[in-house]
């Protein structure tokens, strides 16, 4: 039974049968445009799907999961240069976090959310179009948060030693962006 679930899926606005694979975290209804989130434990849950309105109608749209979040750093040490005025200006206003939802490696993932956080898109909502299948859970989420925030600060052109900070993220929302 490898392969299959135990619980038949279903839209929780329309009951349409979710057709999702194993991996999958959270769908779109066909029929009726509800976005959902799935797990094991309780089917399909209501949640808001947001669809960019730079999406081109003719190909698959990229799943995110996008948050607001606040760093307060920490501790910073370095074995040359100071780069802490640099890193507290850049932190000083909450940022837009973006993590790819779909099926990415790690570092991509990671190499991803650095960028989407240098260069924010514009977050203005728009039609449905396909997507593709969302893979990462969004408890996932933090963690990858996380791995952006010490490759930024690892990426500034001093030798960072240690860097500790505080991470608050707002509750995610899933963008699908172009
Ligand atoms: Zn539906």
């Amino acid at each position: 039974m490898s392969g299959v679930r135990l619980i038949p899926l279903q839209c929780p606005r329309c009951d349409t049968p979710v057709l999702a694979k194993l991996d999958e975290v959270a769908w779109v209804c066909e029929q009726c445009g509800q976005g959902m989130k799935i797990s094991d434990e309780r089917g399909t849950d209501a949640m808001d799907v947001f669809f960019s309105a730079a999406l081109p109608q003719n190909k698959p749209g990229f799943p995110y999961w996008v948050a607001r979040g606040a760093v307060r750093p920490l501790v910073r040490s370095t074995y040359h240069r100071d780069s802490s005025e640099e890193m507290n200006a850049f932190w000083a206003t909450p940022r837009l976090f973006y993590v790819p939802a779909y099926a990415l490696e790690i570092e991509k993932v990671v190499a991803a959310g650095v960028s989407l956080l240098h260069k924010p898109v514009r977050m203005e909502p728009g039609a449905r179009t396909a997507i593709l299948p969302v893979v990462l859970p969004p408890e996932d989420v933090f963690r990858v948060a996380e791995f952006v925030v010490m490759s930024v600060e690892a990426d500034r052109r001093d030798a960072l030693k240690e860097f500790k900070f505080d991470l608050k993220l707002d509750p995610v929302q899933l963008w699908i962006l172009p």
